[in-house]
């Protein structure tokens, strides 16, 4: 099997290229595997998504190493022939952001290591962001902005990027930053007086090109602190949608976007003392309420009275805080529904000189509305999903209690 020449090592702003095709394979996925005599397409690995783009207008969805060293251009349809020379371009926009996330990361790690003695254990590029996983002890903000703060410099102060050959030999005289994967003849990237580490990524000239480095996250995960930060592009784009959400957080409070989240942490604070004024609120209107019910309620010739009523719009909470209103009056026996939004619930309750197996009853309504509820003989909770069905549950309650 042929290996294929990368000439994105050489150029990692090469676009197009002229290429000869030696090998492909027909894949079970309905895929072509095209392999080349050279390529600028970066395939998968490092942590670093394959590069995409096209073989003379045929689209190239991914690249994938094999185990020859060769690199599988994958096309989906019609693909070029055995011998055929093409003309390849790769998608450049994906790959400066690429460049920008991967020499961002190089920047990054060792900035953690000139500031913490902190190395950097793994490394992913994300769908729009990056995650690198550092042996960082103690992560706070502070400790983590510092090290983004001198990326950031290093990257504006335009330091070349070169990329050297050497050997294994040579390597070990070498600070390098860290352990080569590969042996034999090793490909190490050197920025200028800042770091030096075997890599066999797309890198930019110069760190200018990274832009800038923002940190969006960070967790610890493993026994590492993982670090979620974005390069370039991803920065930009990332300060867009941050900044959307902030002022349309504002723009509730009409308020600067700086204000927006004590604003919201204040109004958070005000509406829970709000619940709490409504509950007890809740439990005086309770108490009104239920006199009104027990005055308009007639008792049985027992002298029992039972009240049996559907309300809108209760919660649980205050459907039981007006039965127990009700059971506060002697021989009460409660059965209340409440229609609240999608769902049906029930509250049965009866005072302790009353009769009757609340939660006996609270089965048979629940089964009506095809829920779920029991308790105590004396106190009973439960509902449903089919509020339409309230009256007919509570009816059967009903006419279950004059049967027990
Ligand atoms: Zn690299």
């Amino acid at each position: 099997m042929p290996r294929t020449e990368r000439l994105y090592y050489n150029d990692s702003h090469l676009v197009e290229f002229e290429a000869l095709v030696v090998d492909k394979t027909e894949r079970v996925s309905g895929w072509t595997a095209v392999t080349l005599d050279r390529t600028a397409f970066y395939p998968t690995g490092g942590g670093q998504p394959s590069d995409t783009g096209t073989l003379d207008g045929l689209r190239v969805v991914e690249c994938i190493d094999d185990e020859q060293d060769s690199v599988l251009h994958m096309i989906q349809g019609r693909a070029p022939e055995i011998g055929a020379a093409v003309k390849g371009r790769i998608d450049w926009p994906r790959r400066l952001d690429h460049i920008q996330q991967h020499t961002g990361q190089h920047i990054l790690s060792q900035a953690l290591i000139t500031l913490f003695s902190a190395p950097t254990r793994g490394f992913r590029v994300l769908d729009q962001s990056c995650e690198i996983d550092v042996e960082l002890t103690n992560p706070t903000d502070a400790v983590i902005d510092r090290a983004v703060e001198l990326a950031n410099n290093v990257i504006w102060e335009d330091r070349a990027i070169a990329i050297k050959t050497v050997t294994r030999e040579e390597a070990r005289g070498l600070p390098l930053r860290k352990e080569p994967a590969r042996e034999g003849e090793l490909r190490v990237i050197e920025i200028e007086g800042f770091d030096l580490t075997p890599c066999g990524g797309t890198h930019a000239f110069r760190t200018g090109e990274v832009g800038m480095i923002a940190m969006r996250s960070w967790e610890r995960a493993k026994g590492l602190t993982r670090i979620e930060f974005l390069a370039g592009g991803r920065a930009l784009a990332d300060y867009r949608r941050a900044n959307q959400t902030a002022r349309a957080v504002a723009g509730l409070f009409s308020a600067a976007r700086e204000d927006a989240a004590k604003l919201t942490a204040r109004m958070l604070a005000e509406n829970k003392e709000l619940h709490w004024r409504v509950r007890a609120l809740e439990e005086i209107a309770a108490r009104v309420e239920a006199n009104d019910l027990i005055a308009a309620a007639s008792p049985d010739t027992a002298g029992t009275r039972t009240i049996a009523h559907i309300l809108d719009n209760r919660d649980a909470e205050s459907l039981k805080h007006l039965a127990l209103a009700l059971i506060a009056h002697p021989q009460t026996i409660a059965l209340l529904g409440s229609r609240d939004k999608e769902a049906a619930r029930l509250v049965f309750a009866r005072s302790a000189d009353a009769e009757g197996d609340m939660n006996a009853l609270m089965r048979k309504a629940c089964a009506k509305l095809d829920g779920r509820g029991g308790g105590k003989p004396d106190l009973a909770q439960g509902g449903g999903k089919n509020p339409e069905k309230l009256d007919e549950a509570i009816g059967l309650a009903v006419g279950a209690l004059s049967e027990q």
